[in-house]
């Protein structure tokens, strides 16, 4: 087994470095391509001439925000393979869907399919014996930003002590020591989880109100990409029965009284 980046041109503050596409070689030249990435033709250059010599058999899809999937159908097309992902989305029209469960063969492996919903609802790992392509679930050098924490927590903890070696993330490098990553990530998050209660405790009536506390010593210009994590754990605690939220206020659920 063979697994080689290229790296996308799109670094930022939604993506680090840029976007990882991974190809995955069986070792004979068999190989499927994961998260081809933006629309971008020096990357799709880049893409194909690493290709060249090799049987592609399909281009998979780890979710379908727009730095990951978009150029999945142009480029599977070109080839005249499958585009595979779990749902329809923006910029993505898959040709064949997989679910949990499902396995995708790259010549002699297998790859297994992981449905670890969270940062998006269609979010896929995909395991080849004990390295997984972890996407946007679990990234290189940071968090990742969560659309629903309840099932975020609950894909992290999914993953852990099944025996992965190693993680190749949607953005930054490799990562070896795969449980003691997801062990940051469930404390953080649940870190995260502790201070925005207590943001909400001290009177943060907003979502806003709430990044301003938790997030005081970020950057301002990372707010509005902390207040879709804040989103994410005011949701939680609202259906934990914490809080009600009525729009775009906070709602603190006063202890029942006898
Ligand atoms: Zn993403």
């Amino acid at each position: 087994m063979r697994i080689e980046r290229v790296l996308a041109n799109n670094p930022g503050p939604y993506t680090g470095p840029g976007t990882n596409t991974w190809i995955l070689d069986d070792g004979s030249g068999k190989t499927v391509i994961i998260d081809p990435g933006p629309i971008d033709s020096a990357h799709e250059h880049a893409i194909i001439e690493l290709l060249s010599g090799r049987h592609v058999e399909a281009v998979l899809v780890t979710h379908t925000h727009t730095d990951h999937a978009p150029m999945a159908n142009p480029i599977a097309a070109e080839l005249s393979v499958a585009a595979i992902g779990h749902a329809p989305g923006p910029f993505f029209d898959p040709d064949e869907r997989v679910a949990e469960g499902s396995s995708v063969p790259v010549g002699d492996i297998s790859l297994e399919v992981i449905h670890t919903p969270g940062h998006a609802d269609d979010h896929l790992c995909f395991r080849a014996g004990n390295v997984v392509f972890s996407g946007d679930h679990i990234i290189g050098g940071s968090s990742v930003m969560v659309e629903r924490l309840g099932p975020y927590l609950e894909s992290l903890r999914k993953l852990k002590g099944t025996g992965i070696e190693r993680l190749y993330p949607g953005h930054g490098d490799e990562i070896e020591d795969a449980d003691e990553t997801i062990d940051w990530y469930l404390a953080h998050r649940l870190e995260r989880h502790a201070q925005v209660k207590d943001a909400v405790e001290q009177g943060a009536g907003s979502a806003m109100e709430v990044v301003e506390i938790v997030y005081a010593d970020v950057d301002k210009s990372l707010h509005p990409l902390a207040r879709m994590s804040v989103e994410a754990h005011l949701v939680l605690l609202s259906e934990q029965g914490e809080i009600a939220l009525e729009k775009d206020r906070i709602v603190q659920n006063s202890p029942e009284t006898p």
